[in-house]
């Protein structure tokens, strides 16, 4: 097992560093406070060629593998400290345009991903419904064959990027009495007829990255639009969607940001005539958080290094996503601890994490089916 960063990632992962520290991080709180997604950093992020980093050459990307890519999202939130642009970017490119990289036909790659890969189109991945989260196979969105269309009728909940996307990429039943076995996905386009979102919903962070409602009445879907044979969904949920599960690689850039924030103010805060990182139960703080980081940098690397070589990620990827969200809220609480009363307010850079870290540990698969998963994989029951 070799981690080590070639010269060409150090010297790609220095210029997002730069990229993010200059464009993205002047501003981020303020965007936060306002809450409304910042078009003009998603434009930067288009010009950088982050959008379509990890797309394939051939559809306008840069091809990048599993490493550079982790890489680039750790740099670029570690210095950008704007987990909300960085979340908009992950799951455009890791949940809805890398999907259609791995599964889609010649006719769907061509259509959608030069697009996507430019930013013209901003993508998202549409499973979760009002009554069918943890339980996907329970889900209620139907989708019916006519003639050279279907019709989907349903709606969608909790969406990251639904309120602002183009490209929804859509799970919906073809025979919901097959329940996982009629899981079929579907690109959809924002100008299909009968689709329609709701307002971004008010969550507790991140409020500069809208997730929201999406609700189908008799959409309209070319069937040549559809990802895959019908019924094939469930299992490309759970397989071949690797690159959803590197998603969560951010979170490492925003721990290691977070603590080295708390040693700095360690050293300069003082208290009863001393700098507070002289006393042991705060550093025994930043040994917590520095232990995390370490340990979840090496969670992440293993996972890319992994699926670079084209191994079955899924139990790597349900211990690593459980510890490293896990891991990043208990850094953000942590951090908040050590800033003291500055730490609790909202223009302090560590305290806005928390709320971000936990809402990792609930979208993309819960922590306790992460660990129920991690469990039926060592006990085959
Ligand atoms: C900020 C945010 C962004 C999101 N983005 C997306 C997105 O882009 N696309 C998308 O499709 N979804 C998205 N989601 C939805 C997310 O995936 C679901 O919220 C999650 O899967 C849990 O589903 P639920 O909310 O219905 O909770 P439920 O499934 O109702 O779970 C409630 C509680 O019961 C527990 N539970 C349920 N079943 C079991 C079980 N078998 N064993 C043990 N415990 C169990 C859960 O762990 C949880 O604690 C997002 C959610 C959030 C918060």
């Amino acid at each position: 097992m070799d981690f080590t960063i070639t010269e060409e990632q150090r010297l790609f992962v220095d210029s997002v560093e730069k990229f993010a520290r200059k464009e993205i991080a002047p501003g981020a709180i303020e965007r936060e406070e306002v809450g409304e997604f910042s078009w003009e950093c998603w434009r930067k992020l288009a010009e950088f060629g982050l959008l379509g980093l990890s797309i394939p050459e051939k559809y306008g990307g840069a091809g990048a593998d599993a490493m550079t890519t982790i890489l680039a999202l750790m740099a670029f939130n570690r210095a950008g400290r704007d987990g909300s642009q960085t979340g908009a970017w992950a799951t455009h490119m890791l949940l809805a345009a890398m999907p259609i990289a791995e599964l889609g036909t010649e006719e769907q790659k061509r259509k959608y991903l030069p697009a996507m890969a430019k930013g013209e189109k901003m993508g998202c991945l549409a499973l979760t419904e009002p009554e069918a989260g943890t339980d996907a196979t329970s889900l209620r969105t139907t989708a019916r064959l006519d003639g050279d269309h279907y019709l989907l009728n349903g709606s969608k909940t909790f969406i990251s990027n639904a309120p602002m996307a183009d490209v929804f990429i859509t799970f919906a039943s073809v025979d919901l009495s097959k329940r996982a076995g009629g899981l079929t996905i579907f690109i959809v386009d924002r100008d299909c007829p009968g689709i329609a979102t709701g307002p971004p919903l008010k969550k507790f962070g991140a409020h500069s990255w809208p997730t929201g409602e999406i609700f189908f009445e008799d959409c309209r879907v070319p069937a040549a639009n559809r990802i895959g044979r019908e019924g094939e969904g469930f299992n490309a949920l759970l397989t071949s969607l690797g690159w959803e599960r590197i998603a969560f690689a951010p979170f490492v850039g925003q721990m290691e940001a977070d603590l080295a924030d708390c040693v700095e103010y360690a050293k300069t805060r003082r208290q009863f005539g001393r700098p507070i990182g002289k006393f042991q139960l705060v550093q025994a703080m930043l040994a917590e958080m520095k232990m995390d980081v370490e340990a979840s940098r090496l969670m992440t690397y293993h996972l890319a290094w992994k699926k670079d070589r084209g191994e079955f990620i899924g139990l790597d990827a349900a211990i690593a996503k459980t510890f490293i969200t896990e891991a990043a809220q208990r850094c953000a609480d942590r951090a908040i601890q050590v800033f003291g009363g500055y730490g609790c307010m909202r223009e302090c850079p560590v305290g806005r994490t928390l709320w971000g870290a936990k809402m990792g540990t609930i979208g993309g698969g819960t922590s306790q089916i992460q660990r129920t998963i991690i469990g039926r994989m060592l006990t085959g029951l």
